[in-house]
């Protein structure tokens, strides 16, 4: 048992993977793990047909979810949250505003895009499932139908990214907001990818500081996106603040290289997710 692995961040069609949420916890079996957590982008919408799927093949399911979240400054910051309750009002009303400016944003970079590129928001919309949290990897599907780009990397790295002129930032709560709340609906923070710097600009320590403060339970140390001398540097900033680290893969099953995983927690974290987790239960298949 004590070798058990986990992949504690993983994504859907209910956001911006490409599979649905049952197909997640099929590949995670394939991939001979012991169980994942669903992490879609502001919904909890998987969690039912991931815990089916967890029955069915016997792999055990952390319900969980990736918070959007922007700094004062801007920058973006991306929170996990496990095993929180998914009706908590405060939390819900968080993530319809999330989810509601996403979908303004994601209309008026269509809109900026459709300028120079043959693209329509019912092409946009095509590439999301039904109630799915938008975000650029479906105007990057879009793009990739046009004939734009080749695929979703290739428009992040170019048309999409942070700085074009297409781009535009959506509304999300503050970061140590979010903890409050997460912990409030009796959820688990962990903070995803902490420096990534690829996909951006990081937050400094002085916001990571003030997370810690306000109920950080974890660091996510171990992901591709955190250059691995920094690794490091997390692991001994979890243990200085008496935080635990998760390891896991990010998976967007075709939308991203990142495989699933490919980084894993152990059952000690596990047990610990587990153990402060109140708003919702781990599903044991
Ligand atoms: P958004 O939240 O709409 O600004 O889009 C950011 C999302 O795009 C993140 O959740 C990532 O999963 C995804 N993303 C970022 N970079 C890439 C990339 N290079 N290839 C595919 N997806 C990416
Ligand atoms: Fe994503
Ligand atoms: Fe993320
Ligand atoms: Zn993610």
């Amino acid at each position: 048992m004590s070798t058990a692995r986990y992949d504690l961040h993983t994504h859907s069609t209910e956001s911006d993977g490409t599979e649905p949420a049952a197909d997640v916890v099929h590949a995670a079996a394939l991939a001979g793990l012991d169980g994942l957590a669903l992490t879609d982008h502001d919904t909890t919408a998987g969690w039912a047909a991931a815990a089916d799927a967890a029955r069915e093949t016997g792999l055990l399911l952390v319900p969980g979810m990736e918070m959007s979240c922007m700094a004062a400054d801007g920058t973006s910051v991306h929170l996990l949250s496990y095993l929180h309750d998914p009706a908590d009002p405060s939390l819900l009303a968080e993530l319809g505003a999330s989810r509601d400016a996403r979908l303004t944003r994601a209309q008026s970079m269509t809109d900026r895009l459709a300028e120079d590129f043959p693209i329509t928001w019912d092409l946009v919309r095509e590439h999301a499932s039904e109630n799915a949290t938008i975000g650029r990897p479906h105007i990057a599907d879009a793009l990739v139908t046009i004939g734009a780009v080749p695929d979703r990397s290739a428009a992040f790295s170019s048309i999409l990214r942070g700085g074009s002129k297409y781009y535009v930032p959506h509304y999300a709560v503050d970061p140590v907001e979010a903890v409050r709340l997460v912990r409030a609906a009796g959820g688990v923070p962990v903070f995803a990818h902490p420096r990534a710097r690829l996909r951006g600009r990081i937050v400094g320590d002085d916001v990571l500081e003030a997370m810690i403060e306000a109920g950080l339970a974890g660091l996510e140390a171990d992901h591709r996106d955190n250059p691995e001398q920094e690794r490091t540097w997390l692991r001994e900033t979890a243990t200085r603040h008496g935080l635990f680290v998760t390891g896991s893969s990010d998976y967007h099953g075709a939308g991203k290289p990142n495989l699933i995983g490919e980084f894993t927690t152990g059952p000690e974290v596990l047990a610990e997710i587990e153990h402060q987790g109140t708003g919702a239960a781990v599903v044991r298949g």
